[in-house]
């Protein structure tokens, strides 16, 4: 069966124009006044190799309660649809509108391929680089008017119309949902304490009297209830039938560990904090780095140490040589046996994860972008400097931030952490995994008709209006 892939976005992104040209026949009123009155449509369209039906919803979105009622059009065509093509009007930029559409998209979890229309030329640059803000993936630069993109957007819809595969390119693993209660994982060598942490957090001797383990595994979760927010703990199961073996020192599989860290939004790594960092708690904690979780570093057994300051100023060093992705980690010194600073857990955990959860605004990003490069300039590679354009933040969750070079080849590794430093420092996002991802920053139809590579080439350093440059 040939899939259905719906059209949607706000008034004048230019929905019709690109059903038209999907389908093939210019059948559709289209005019500039947005919300002319239009039917929805359908037709059968054909795009290289691909074959689709296409859902029109331009139209539908007039009369009062714009939003309600572009909720409600939008809501309908995505249920049907096995993709959704959001469009934005590159040239307009994002607009808060557009943010609506996208947090609905978001929200439904549709396989959705961004498109930024109206990019030909050079107009539509800025307002393709910010669609990367609206946490949808890479957008497709498109001119539905001029047939231009209509490679890239085969691709992408058809990797979005066939089951199974991924919609955005280089994507990640799935973040996990961001509704429901926090998602915590205390994960640690064996010994360290996590099953004491766990049964005092949750103030009664859940994890050890609980259902017996087996088949409902999965269901068990223990939840606690701080200041009315609610903390689910990850994969306590695992926890338990550990902590039912007391004599022999059964160690929790890597892979039941990488399996918690996954489910989770927030790992705390614990620390026996009588011995100190070991080499396992620091691999631990970087393969929640590499996960992308928010990270903090609960020290226990804290009875045990004599010289606080002196054990937390080297507990500091070592995390800071050691865990150089995850600068500024916080460390909360707790025991769990005498319930001794117990209490500052939860708000620790619960202040990572807002800064997980951040967004950094894209106008002081840029500004902060050309101080940076003006202080100090990404080295020279074969005589000449990479020059950056545009910086944006893709996604939170963790922070992901898409930079844009007109040489990205030529931007060093070193260059890219010491960027990353400095951006979690000056928007202070202490600890949290940075993802910092470069991307050829050009018009995006250079290359493809060959007209535009050649004119750019001859400015070189063009794309000021990014402000960046001042
Ligand atoms: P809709 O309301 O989303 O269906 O938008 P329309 O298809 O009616 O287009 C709105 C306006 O944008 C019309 O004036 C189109 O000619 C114009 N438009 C559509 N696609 C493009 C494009 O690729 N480039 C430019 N510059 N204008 C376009
Ligand atoms: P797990 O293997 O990480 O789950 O560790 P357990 O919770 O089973 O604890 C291992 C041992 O450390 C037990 O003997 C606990 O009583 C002890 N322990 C746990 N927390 C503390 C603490 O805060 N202080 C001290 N002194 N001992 C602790």
């Amino acid at each position: 069966m040939r899939p259905t892939v719906a059209i949607v976005g706000r008034p004048n992104v230019g929905k019709s124009t690109l059903f038209n040209r999907l389908v093939g026949r210019r059948v559709a009123l289209v005019d500039d006044t947005p919300g002319v009155t239009r039917d929805r449509r359908e037709g059968q369209a054909r795009l290289g190799s691909l074959e689709f039906k296409v859902v029109d919803t331009a139209g539908l979105e007039e009369g009062g309660g714009l939003e309600g009622r572009m909720r409600r059009q939008t809501e309908r065509a995505v249920d049907e649809a096995d993709a959704v093509l959001m469009l934005i009007d590159a040239r307009a930029g994002v607009t808060p509108v557009d943010r609506h559409f996208a947090d609905l998209l978001r929200r439904r979890g549709n396989r959705v391929v961004l498109v930024a229309n109206k990019c030909e030329g050079r107009a539509g640059e800025t307002g393709f680089y910010e669609a990367y803000a609206l946490g949808l993936g890479e957008p497709v630069a498109i001119s539905a008017e001029h047939a231009e993109g209509m490679a890239d957007l085969h691709d992408r819809i058809g990797a979005a119309a066939t089951p199974g595969a991924a919609t955005e390119p280089g994507a990640e693993a799935a973040s996990p949902p961001e509704t429901g209660p926090l998602r915590l994982a205390i994960v640690g060598r064996p010994n360290v304490g996590k099953s004491t942490l766990v049964n005092r957090l949750a103030g009664t001797d859940r994890l050890l009297t609980g259902p017996e383990p087996g088949i409902t595994r999965d269901a068990i979760a223990v939840r606690l209830d701080v200041d009315g927010r609610e903390i689910e703990l990850v994969d306590t199961a695992g926890l338990r039938r550990r902590a039912r073996v007391t004599d022999r020192l059964e160690r929790l599989s890597a892979n039941d560990t990488l399996n918690a860290v996954r489910m989770a939004e927030v790992v705390a790594v614990v620390v026996d904090g009588a011995v100190g960092m070991e080499k396992q708690d620091l691999g631990i904690a970087s393969m929640a780095v590499e996960e992308g979780r928010a990270l903090l570093i609960v020290v226990n057994k804290w009875d045990l140490v004599d010289e606080g300051r002196s054990a937390m100023a080297r507990l500091r060093e070592r995390l800071g040589d050691s865990l150089p992705r995850a600068q500024g980690v916080r460390i909360v010194p707790v025991s769990a046996l005498t319930g001794a600073r117990l209490g500052t857990l939860p708000p620790a955990v619960f202040s990572v994860h807002e800064v997980w959860n951040r967004r950094v605004m894209t106008g002081p990003l840029n500004r902060w972008l050309g101080e940076i490069v003006e202080r100090h300039p990404p080295p020279v590679v074969r005589r000449r400097r990479p020059r950056f354009r545009y910086i944006t933040q893709a996604k939170a969750r963790p922070p992901t931030f898409v930079l844009f070079a007109n040489r990205p080849e030529a931007v060093g590794e070193t260059y890219l952490r010491y960027l990353e430093n400095d951006l979690r420092a000056t928007f202070d996002l202490p600890g949290t995994p940075i993802r910092m991802r470069l991307r050829k920053g050009r018009n995006p139809y250079a290359g493809e008709g060959g007209a535009e590579e050649g004119r750019r080439r001859g400015r070189p350093g063009s794309g000021t209006r990014t402000g960046k440059r001042r």
